[in-house]
């Protein structure tokens, strides 16, 4: 009997004639990885899927007001994490808003005048993502190319 490598938890089990492309062994902690995942890539492209879900899950949360509230308050490292990356999807909006907003008007600079020679303070994309604003300070100055 052939064996395969579970995609979850890497060990080795055994392939049955009946479903020859099985990817995940049957511990239960593989199976729920394997239902998370079809479930993922189900709600990416199909959208009945997606419709009845959402109109089940606000079904089930009107039967049950208060567990999330209580599901935070028991596990506040969860809300901690939560917040953390909610901040971190807010800054990074934010920079690309401000990065695509300066494109917008380096491109009407540009169609009006191009000599862009100044002093500019420079920040790296990754420190605005992190919200550490060291910027260096550049200089930039038209340099001719002596047109022939
Ligand atoms: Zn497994």
């Amino acid at each position: 009997m052939s064996k395969k490598r579970c995609r979850y938890c890497r060990c080795l089990f055994p392939l049955t004639k009946r479903n020859p492309d099985q990817k995940y062994c049957s511990k239960p902690d593989c199976q729920r990885a394997r239902k998370r995942r079809w479930q993922r890539k189900k709600m990416q492209v199909d959208q009945a899927y997606r419709l009845n879900k959402r109109a089940s899950d606000q079904r089930w949360s009107a039967r049950n007001p208060d567990y999330w509230n209580n599901y935070r308050e028991n596990n506040p490292g969860y809300t901690r994490s939560n917040r953390e990356k909610q901040r971190y999807r807010n800054r990074r909006r934010r920079a690309i808003e401000s990065i695509s907003s300066e494109i917008a008007k380096l491109d009407a600079l540009s169609a009006e005048n191009s000599d862009i020679s100044g002093t500019y303070a420079m920040i790296s994309v990754q420190d605005l993502l992190i919200a550490k604003m060291d910027a260096k300070i550049v200089k930039i100055t038209e340099v001719s190319m002596g047109c022939a």
